[in-house]
C-alpha cells in the first residue's frame, strides 16, 4: 500500500468509525492484513488507516526496542479499531518522534505519561486497555493520525525540529 505523505488531505481528515457489518468480515480482515504488512515493510512501529488513504478508525500498534529507546517493550502488533481515549496523564513527557508521513524529519514534542483506552478487535469486541511510558506514545501518535492531526501540530519551538540524518547522528553522539 502506499503511505500518504503530509501534504495530503487523508491525513487532515479525522476517520470514520468502522460500521457493526464490517466486523469479522473478509474485506476488513484482508485490509488489517495489508496494513500490517506495509507496516513491517516501511519498518514502522505503529500505522493508522488514514496513512494508506483508508478514511477509517483503523490502527496497529507494535512496539519494539530501537536506538532511542533501547529498554522500549517488545510486543506483538496490537490492532486497534475504532480507538478512543478514556483518560490520559497530565503528566507529559518530551520525546522525539518519526513518522512514516513526514519523511526525514524528527520532531520533539510532549505527550502524556500513560493513556487509558478503549477499542474493538476485529470481530467487534469491546477491548479497554492502559499503555505506560513508549507505548503510550506509540498510541498517541498513531491516534493522532485518526483524528487529523501529525506530530507537527505539537511542536511548540522550531528549534524542535530536525533532519532525520542530524538527529541520528546526534543521537549516536550522545548529545540528545
Ligand atoms: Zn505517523
Amino acid at each position: 500500500m502506499q503511505i500518504a505523505k503530509i501534504g495530503e488531505a487523508i491525513l487532515r481528515t479525522p476517520a470514520r468509525k468502522v460500521s457493526h457489518d464490517e466486523f469479522s468480515q473478509a474485506p476488513l480482515i484482508g485490509f488489517c492484513d495489508d496494513l500490517l504488512a506495509t507496516m513491517l515493510a516501511a519498518n514502522g512501529i505503529g500505522i493508522a488507516a488514514t496513512q494508506v488513504f483508508d478514511p477509517r478508525a483503523i490502527m496497529i500498534i507494535a512496539s519494539r526496542p530501537n536506538a532511542r529507546y533501547p529498554h522500549a517493550p517488545t510486543m506483538e502488533p496490537l490492532l486497534l479499531i475504532n480507538p478512543e481515549v478514556l483518560a490520559r496523564s497530565d503528566e507529559q513527557v518530551w520525546e522525539w518522534e518519526g513518522c512514516l508521513s513526514v519523511p526525514a524529519l524528527r520532531g520533539r514534542i510532549a505527550r502524556s505519561d500513560w493513556v487509558e483506552v478503549s477499542y474493538q478487535t476485529i470481530h467487534g469486541e469491546a477491548q479497554q486497555q492502559r499503555f505506560v511510558g513508549f507505548v503510550a506514545r506509540v498510541f498517541l501518535h498513531e491516534y493522532d493520525h485518526l483524528i487529523g492531526l501529525t506530530w507537527l501540530d505539537h511542536i511548540k519551538s522550531t528549534q524542535d525540529i530536525m533532519a532525520e540524518s542530524v538527529w541520528l547522528t546526534a543521537l549516536e553522539q550522545g548529545r540528545l
